[in-house]
């Protein structure tokens, strides 16, 4: 019997690949290797590790228009019935609602409780360029696509959601005649899955390179600065996480949610390397499917309708930076302004898609409603790359569960899937091309090429 060493699994390796990233980075940083002009900066920090991980965001990013086209048009296809779909429509979007509400109050409540930011006096260290998030009538004028190409050559989330399902409803409609077509989606749906999965193998790298790069550039130093903003907001975060959603996950499905955490793992990660929902729609969504069980006619909609309107770990830095910068400036908010500050960032939060530091423009827009100074901003610049990756990470956990939760209430939930640990692991014998099926591609092709 040969004894063949056990392969590790794309989430160790991906583990693996974060934590050598922190400590190279670390050590970059605080050996001042990575100094201005430097070897190590110019073309390690600024050069390899910078391309390598940009390089892969654009690979997930590449993904998703497609990906989220045709999962979606499967997903209307095979759900078939209009009520069926406006009722998992209208769930997802109150679930989502409901848990970044609840997401800011416990923020505020949290910040406020350990006074922070009270008696500071911190000098802004970088220049915050203030941009305007989308008025809410914009929102929703732009729901609805003039130009569904110019949608998807933008990759604006709403839109082309919209679109998907208006085309997936016509083809039901069409019935018979549209079979193929639908057929043509299936494939196409499932070549981008395979996409997704060579995407996936290079994570362990990417990662690597992301983490290292933002931790060689941010340190440790800025960190201590904010050290009350960033333990008040990481503990918010991950009490969010742990707590308040897996209570709503438990109540809501019944279902064990250690297994949930376990199983979301990968994709938190990715969430955290690349600080945003959206790239990582096609991760969350094989997660989904995959290893949480959730059919595809649920998931292809409610994950990425989750990256673009629920920000929960987003909210939750809203109303952390909120207490922390009216008590720098000494201002009173009152439950007024604490309401209002609520009801802005649920409302910026549907408007403004998952991508990195959206959450800075989302807040600038709630500090200028409760007349907070936008310049206080500025305060929480510094950090804020590295806040975007823990909320980035606890935003597509929210996505991740709440669809869960509705495949489980629809009846679209495979329990077996839930509960196996191993299913729909992602691993290298998934992309290997079999030797025969690529012999009969082959033969197929010159068939073709014979004949014409
Ligand atoms: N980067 C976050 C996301 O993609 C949004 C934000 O808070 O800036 O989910």
């Amino acid at each position: 019997m040969t004894n063949q060493p056990k392969q590790l699994s794309l989430t160790t390796k991906v583990l693996i690949g974060m934590l050598s990233g922190i400590i190279v980075g670390l050590l970059f940083n605080l050996t001042g290797l990575q100094s201005d002009g430097s070897f190590v900066k110019t073309y390690i920090v600024d050069g390899a590790f910078f391309v390598v991980g940009k390089m892969f965001i654009n690979a997930l990013t590449m993904l998703v228009v497609p990906l989220v086209f045709f999962s979606l048009l499967c997903g209307v296809c095979s759900i078939g019935h209009l009520k069926t779909l406006g009722r998992i429509g209208t769930k997802s979007f109150v679930l989502y609602l409901i848990t970044t509400a609840l997401a800011i109050t416990l923020a505020i409540l949290l910040a406020s409780t350990f006074a922070i930011g009270q008696g500071m006096n911190l000098e802004s260290e970088s220049e915050f360029i203030e941009k305007s998030a989308p008025p809410l009538t914009d929102v929703l004028i732009n729901i609805i696509p003039t130009n569904p190409i110019k949608t998807m050559a933008n990759g604006d989330m709403l839109p082309l959601i919209v679109f998907a399902i208006i085309t997936g409803v016509s083809l039901i409609m069409v019935g018979r005649k549209a079979k193929q077509l639908i057929e043509l989606a299936e494939i196409a749906d499932e070549v981008m899955m395979k996409m997704v999965t060579i995407v996936m193998l290079a994570a362990p790298y990417a990662v690597f390179a992301l983490i290292a790069k933002s931790v060689a550039d941010l340190g440790l130093e800025l960190l201590s600065q904010l050290a009350a903003y960033v333990a008040v907001l990481v503990a918010a975060l991950l009490l969010h996480l742990f707590g308040t959603l897996m209570l709503i996950f438990k109540l809501l499905s019944g279902l064990n949610p250690l297994t949930f955490i376990k199983k979301m793992r990968t994709t938190q990660v990715f969430a955290f390397s690349t600080a945003s929902s959206n790239a990582t729609i096609p991760v969350t969504l094989k997660t989904v499917t995959n290893r949480l069980g959730a059919n595809n006619s649920i998931a292809s909609f409610t994950v990425p309708l989750g990256a673009t309107i629920n920000m929960d770990g987003t909210a939750i830095m809203q109303g952390v930076a909120t207490v922390f910068i009216a008590n720098i400036y000494g201002v009173e908010l009152g439950i007024t302004g604490y309401f209002t500050v609520i009801l802005m960032s649920v409302l910026a939060s549907i408007g403004t898609a998952g991508v990195p530091g959206v959450g800075l423009v989302m807040l600038s827009m709630v500090f200028s409603q409760v007349g907070l100074p936008v310049e206080g901003i500025g305060l929480v610049l510094g950090v804020d790359r590295l806040m975007d990756m823990v909320r980035s990470a606890v935003n597509v956990s929210g996505d991740a569960m709440i669809s869960t939760v509705i495949a489980k209430s629809e009846g679209k939930l495979d329990l077996a899937i839930y509960s196996n640990p191993d299913a729909g692991l992602v691993d290298d014998d998934e992309v290997r091309l079999d030797e025969q099926v690529e012999i009969e591609i082959a033969e197929t092709i010159q068939k073709t090429h014979d004949k014409s």
